[in-house]
């Protein structure tokens, strides 16, 4: 049991000077001025903190991910303090291009270890291609069957990568995530890999217009890595859609037109779009090419969690968003989307999960997951089993 004073709280709304009572793993009280009595549980005076809710990071290949160019350029997989370091204490992990060497069942393993060290994890069935490998044998299955399972992706669209599912391949695979989704409570989501082909969201618009499935089943990401998926994105979101932005990023992809998130997020806002359609997302443990001045692959950067908060803090710091109106895309709107019941708000009941910030810098100084201390200080407090 502990209770944190005088925090300035953020719900992600601004709640202003509040005390946070934490037991069991679970937020009991949040309001100003709690009092207990003398001895009865550790107090902690965090004046001048700012508190929010831990992260939601709802894309991250935490079994490693790319392959891409070769066996050599496969990349490893996420280790907890990489989690602890960017506040992220919930992780949706996801295959990606490669589900023969990357399995399911590792996902659903790694997703299982990251839990017993802290975090809240969960995974999505399936991986690029149409038909969908799953773990049970459909993707209906797997959400009524496994608890970690929270939807199916990411299937790839419009990318040479793409296995080129066509429409009614595409929309069987929807039918079945919505179906699941249903039937275990859960959101069923189809977390969809746009590429950079010229077909865009096509695929996506056809299926809300010509099925009874809702846009809000989908979940298209990496929408800000061109001009052009990102202006489709905008109109997607402003006809009820979600669009998720993709936060790992390298110099060479922002100088061929990628849109850096946090200016991305105050373009998106300023053309419209409602708050609630929008969530970030690190892409973790992807491979990255970083390629030299002549365009020659240097070497293979690795995705990081970490790159989460940086562009919500740019957003705030550099771009002008409100801190409650940014923090949403992280914290509120996945644990929504996704149905994370418990996640993504500093609110009576819900899990203890929170992350403080440096009221000047907003810089990372602890995070806590469940009610345990990870980071504490500025000092990362906890490690994976073989860091
Ligand atoms: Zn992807």
């Amino acid at each position: 049991m502990l209770l944190l004073k005088n925090v300035d709280a953020y719900t992600p709304a601004p709640a202003g000077r509040t005390d946070i009572l934490i037991a069991g793993g679970r937020l009991v009280r949040v309001e100003a001025d709690i009092r207990v009595p003398e001895g009865f549980c550790e107090v902690v005076e965090a004046g001048g903190v700012i508190a929010v809710p831990g992260f939601i990071d709802g894309h991250v290949h935490m079994t490693g991910g790319g392959g891409e160019g070769g066996y050599a350029t496969r990349t490893p997989e996420l280790l907890l303090s990489d989690a602890i370091k960017g506040g992220v204490t919930t992780i949706v992990g996801c295959l990606g291009t490669d589900g023969v060497t990357r399995s399911l069942e590792g996902l659903l393993a790694k997703a299982r270890g990251l839990a017993d060290e802290g975090l809240s994890t969960f995974i999505y069935t399936g991986h690029y291609s149409v038909p969908v490998q799953t773990i049970t044998g459909s993707i209906e299955r797997d959400l009524l069957l496994i608890d970690k399972v929270i939807g199916v992706g990411e299937v790839a669209l419009s990318d040479h990568r793409s296995t080129q599912p066509t429409f009614d391949e595409f929309a069987r695979v929807a039918a079945q995530s919505r179906r699941g989704g249903i039937l275990s409570g859960k959101a069923g989501v189809v977390n969809v890999h746009m590429g950079d082909g010229l077909r865009g969201l096509s695929l996506l618009r056809r299926l809300a217009a010509e099925t009874e499935i809702p846009v809000t089943q989908f979940l298209p990401t990496h929408i800000n890595r061109n001009p052009t998926l990102f202006g489709e994105g905008i109109a997607w979101a402003k006809g009820g859609g979600f669009v998720d932005f993709t936060t790992s990023t390298v110099p060479q992809f922002l100088a061929e037109g990628e849109v850096k998130c946090s200016a991305g997020l105050r373009r998106m806002l300023d053309a419209g779009v409602d708050i609630g359609h929008i969530t970030f997302t690190s892409d973790g443990q992807g491979s990255m090419p970083d390629f030299d001045a002549q365009g020659r692959l240097k070497r293979l950067d690795i995705a990081r969690v970490t790159s989460l908060w940086v562009e919500v803090r740019d957003a705030v710091q550099q771009d002008g968003v409100a801190l409650a109106t940014a923090l949403r895309v992280v914290t509120s709107n996945p644990a929504r989307i996704l149905k994370l019941t418990g996640k993504g708000q500093l609110v009576a009941g819900a899990d203890a999960d929170l992350v403080l910030l440096d009221a000047d810098t907003l810089a990372i100084r602890g995070v806590m997951a469940g009610g345990a201390w990870l980071m504490r200080d500025g000092h990362v407090l906890a490690a994976g089993t073989f860091e």
